[in-house]
C-alpha cells in the first residue's frame, strides 16, 4: 500500500496550506501597525527557527522530498483519520485566534502603540489559544505522517518555542497591562482550559 502514507502526506500540506490561506490577510494588516517595544533576540530567533524547521521543513523534506526513509513505520488509517480531523480543529481554532487578536497579533514578541489585551471569545477560555492551536498542529502531524522523525518534529519544534517564550511573553504582558493581566491570568489556563 504504497498510496496510504500518500493520504497523510496529502493532507499535511493542504493543512499547511490552509494555515498560510488564513494567515495571510491578517499578517499583513498586522504589520502595518506601530510598535513601542520589540523583544526579540538570539533565543527567540532561535525558538522561531527550530519551531519552523519542526512545523515545515523537516516534515516537507519527508512529504515532498521523500527523506528519513529508514524513520517510516506502517500506515494506520485510524491514525491517520484522527490526524485529519485534529488538522482542521487546528486550522478552525487558528482562525478565531487571528479573529480575535486582530493588529495586536505578531510573529514574535511585540507591543503595539495601540495595544489591546483581548480577553474575550476563545480569549476567554485559555490565554494561549494560538499555541493551542499550535500544538493541535503537532499532534496531527505526528499522527499523519507515518515517520518518527517527521512526525514527531512538529511537537519537538513547537515545543521549544512555546517553553522558550511562554513565561516571557507573559512577563511582556504584565509590564504592559499589569492587573489587568495578572487578573486575566488568574482567572485563565494557558492552552488547556481549567487544567494547563
Ligand atoms: N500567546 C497568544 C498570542 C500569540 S501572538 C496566543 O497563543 O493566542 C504573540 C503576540 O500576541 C505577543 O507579542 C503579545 O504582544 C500578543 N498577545 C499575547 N496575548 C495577548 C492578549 N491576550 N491580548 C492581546 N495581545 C496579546
Amino acid at each position: 500500500m504504497f498510496i496510504a502514507p500518500l493520504a497523510g502526506k496529502i493532507i499535511w500540506a493542504l493543512g499547511v496550506v490552509g494555515w498560510f490561506i488564513i494567515r495571510y490577510p491578517y499578517d499583513r494588516r498586522a504589520r502595518r501597525a506601530p510598535k513601542t517595544r520589540r523583544d526579540v533576540d538570539a533565543r527567540e530567533i532561535f525558538s522561531l527557527a527550530i519551531s519552523t524547521a519542526g512545523l515545515g521543513i523537516v516534515p516537507a523534506a519527508y512529504a515532498l522530498g521523500n527523506a528519513f526513509q529508514f524513520a517510516n513505520y506502517p500506515f494506520h488509517l485510524a491514525q491517520c483519520v484522527l490526524g485529519a480531523v485534529i488538522f482542521a480543529a487546528a486550522l478552525y481554532l487558528f482562525r478565531l485566534t487571528h479573529k480575535g487578536l486582530g493588529t495586536n497579533w505578531s510573529v514574535t514578541l511585540e507591543v503595539r502603540t495601540e495595544h489591546k489585551l483581548v480577553t474575550q471569545g476563545v480569549y476567554r477560555l485559555v490565554r494561549h489559544p494560538m499555541y493551542s492551536a499550535f500544538w493541535l498542529w503537532a499532534i496531527a502531524q505526528a499522527l499523519l505522517l507515518p515517520n518518527w522523525i517527521a512526525g514527531l518534529a512538529g511537537l519537538i519544534g513547537f515545543g521549544t518555542l512555546f517553553f522558550l517564550r511562554v513565561g516571557r511573553e507573559e512577563q511582556l504582558m504584565l509590564d504592559t497591562f499589569g492587573d489587568e493581566y495578572r487578573n486575566y491570568m488568574n482567572r485563565t489556563a494557558r492552552v488547556l482550559p481549567k487544567i494547563y
